[in-house]
């Protein structure tokens, strides 16, 4: 069998989930796990309704939902037919869920309640979806994939028990394959043993299919996107990025640590623990290459780019010259722990440590409020983090010959320099 995942824009309008009927029409005799994420926007919208009831707007937050239902019960009506009554009362009770939820006053943290409506969006795009594809003849059965990931209780970045999850996996999953070529489920969510969903982090549904991939072995796993391949820098930023056909799982690894927006930085271990091929295809022309992601090694990588934007430098001296040793690194990260940040790039200097992180304007606040009871802290805004793999000399000079250079770190394999 095998694992598919569609992100959220392979389904951000009609025409695209009629597409995504004529891909999985490719594959007539196959068994395959489908993950599919929120339609387009979907997962933002919700992300603005679970800040308006937290801030107490709830007449905001009750608006706002009623545009994530008025545009899943059009598509519905748009792509259904027979379907539609079955759809409709199916996603009302999703809606009846979160609002249940809205007309109550938030007593308990803001990650908690982001969750509980933040997972409605993939919930509605699978369910209308899995309707659509039953009614086309792609015969599918539609799982709540919260009754088979269990995660603990650390909301908006959810760890998931696997014991648990695999005997679910095991014993709910696996035979469902006995009778049906095609189960169609949730990325990025799950629950507690107390039945509260969770979210895994976004742009989780990666994740999601992987661990799928890891239980039920899966002969491989495909992530459907818009681009042709995974490219050696984002196009966006870089026009003439080029495809590469061809990675392992290391590479993937380290290019996802380093910020690259390629495929969710935890993808790669569950399938890399059982040697499961990942592939990169393109939605919008099936018939392309895309790109193979398996355990090879590889020579001749070209080099791989990432420009990490609106970066911010914080330096930690020590206030009475004594040395930044073991002692006041170790108490830095454990304020990176509790703030839940992770360091883009880090320096050890005598009586400095310098750490570069996203500009997340609450968070950097907390940690230089709270490292200042130690050392004296200074903050540099708009800069940005260059990270280049397999670099040479040629390249180097290209992206930063003409920049300014306030930090440089540099292996064999990784240049990486923070300019302004
Ligand atoms: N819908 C979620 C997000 O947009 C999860 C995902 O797409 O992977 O982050
Ligand atoms: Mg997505």
């Amino acid at each position: 069998m095998k694992v598919f995942k569609f992100g959220g824009a392979s389904v951000n309008n009609t025409e695209r989930v009629k597409n995504l009927g004529k891909i999985l029409k490719r594959y007539p005799d196959e068994k395959l796990l489908v993950v599919i994420s929120a339609m387009g926007k979907t997962t933002n919208a919700l992300e603005k309704v679970a800040e308006a009831f937290f801030q107490g707007k709830k007449e905001e937050a009750l608006q706002l939902f009623e545009q994530v239902k008025q545009q899943h019960l059009s598509t519905a009506k748009y792509l259904l037919v027979l379907n539609y009554l079955p759809c409709a009362v199916q996603l009302k009770n999703f809606f009846t869920e979160a609002e249940w939820l809205l007309h109550d006053k938030p007593v308990r943290g803001f990650d908690y309640y982001y969750d509980q409506l933040v997972c409605i969006g993939e919930l509605l795009s699978t369910a209308l979806i899995s309707h659509y594809l039953n009614e086309i003849g792609i015969e599918n059965k539609w799982i709540d994939v919260r009754d088979i990931i269990r995660t603990d209780d650390n909301f908006r970045d959810a760890n998931i028990d696997w014991e648990f999850t695999r005997s679910k996996v095991q014993s709910s999953i696996a035979p469902l394959f006995n009778d049906i070529p095609i189960v169609l489920t949730q990325g990025f969510i799950g629950a507690t043993d107390e039945n509260e969903s969770t979210t895994l982090g976004r742009e989780g549904s990666d994740y999601t299919a992987a661990v799928f991939s890891n239980m039920l072995n899966a002969e491989s796993q495909t992530i459907w996107k818009d681009v042709i391949s995974v490219m050696n820098a984002d196009p966006k930023q870089f026009p003439d990025a080029l495809p590469i056909h061809e990675l392992n799982y290391n590479e993937v690894i380290e290019m996802a640590y380093y910020g690259a927006q390629v495929i969710h930085p935890k993808t790669i271990k569950p399938l890399q623990n059982k040697g499961i091929p990942l592939y990169v295809k393109c939605f919008l022309d099936p018939s392309l290459e895309g790109t193979v992601i398996h355990d090879k090694a590889l020579n001749h990588l070209p080099p791989i780019i990432v420009l990490k934007e609106k970066q911010v430098l914080l330096e930690m001296s020590s206030k009475d010259f004594s040395f930044v040793g073991e002692h006041h690194v170790g108490h830095l990260y454990h304020l990176f722990e509790k703030l839940k940040i992770k360091p883009n790039l880090t320096q050890n200097g005598a009586i400095s440590f310098l750490c570069v992180l996203d500009d997340r304007p609450e968070k950097i606040e907390k940690l230089a409020l709270e490292a200042s009871e130690i050392f004296n802290v200074t903050v540099m805004k708009d800069l940005s983090l260059l990270t280049i793999r397999h670099y040479n000399k040629e390249i180097f000079e290209k992206l930063a010959g003409d920049k300014k250079i306030l930090l440089r770190q540099q292996t064999q394999d990784t240049i990486q320099v923070l300019v302004q």
